[in-house]
């Protein structure tokens, strides 16, 4: 244990998903050793994300306007919506350059375990969307994992009412238990063109 603020920025960061506690101190003591200026921008970019990013209205992905530039785009497919978890999966997506569509962010995984529900997610959102707006297919693109699978086979059952709506998921070849956006491009960008129909 250090003392007072030393310990406090350690244990802020040790929240951080992904960073364990060495991980941590590193951290700390690398920004105790850093300028100044360094230290002041890290802390003008959190405070301007924290105050300027949305999520965006429609789809879920973060923004910097109430839409996102996405959803604001005429010139993409409004009938195709490709659902994803996460906003870094959307960048995934994009990268591959295969998707003219819009997209959905659910903000998640289903995770009974960690009290992660369908009402935890958006769910809800993604139904109303489909109900009023033209959208004429969903490809599911959840992660390839065991939470990305579930979420996957809740929403195909969910969206089997919808009359005339084709639902797709991504083809196979994506290395199991992953992240969608640690795919290649290429790989990814098969997976959605050899999408099939569920
Ligand atoms: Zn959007």
């Amino acid at each position: 244990m250090y003392e007072g603020p030393v310990q406090d920025l350690i244990d802020e960061l040790g929240r951080l998903p992904g960073i364990g506690p060495k991980s941590a101190q590193r951290i700390a003591f690398h920004l105790l050793a850093a300028e100044p200026a360094d230290v002041t921008r890290l802390q003008e970019v959190l405070q301007q994300v924290k105050e300027g990013v949305v999520f965006c209205d429609v789809c879920g992905n973060v923004s910097e306007e109430p839409t996102c530039r996405i959803c604001r785009d005429a010139r993409r497919d409004k009938t195709l919506v490709c659902v994803v978890e996460e906003p870094k999966d959307v960048l995934a997506v994009e990268r591959t350059r295969e998707f003219k569509g819009r997209y959905h962010v659910l903000g998640g995984a289903l995770d009974p375990l960690s009290g992660v529900g369908p009402d935890q997610l958006r769910v809800r959102e993604l139904l109303a969307r489909i109900g009023t707006d033209e959208i004429t297919e969903v490809i599911i693109a959840t992660d390839p994992n065991t939470e990305g699978e579930a979420t996957a086979t809740y929403l195909v059952r969910m969206l089997r009412d919808f009359p005339g709506l084709n639902v797709t998921r991504l083809a196979s070849g994506l290395p199991m238990g992953g992240d969608l956006e640690f795919a290649d491009e290429l790989t990814l960008g098969r997976a959605l063109s050899g999408r099939r129909s569920m």
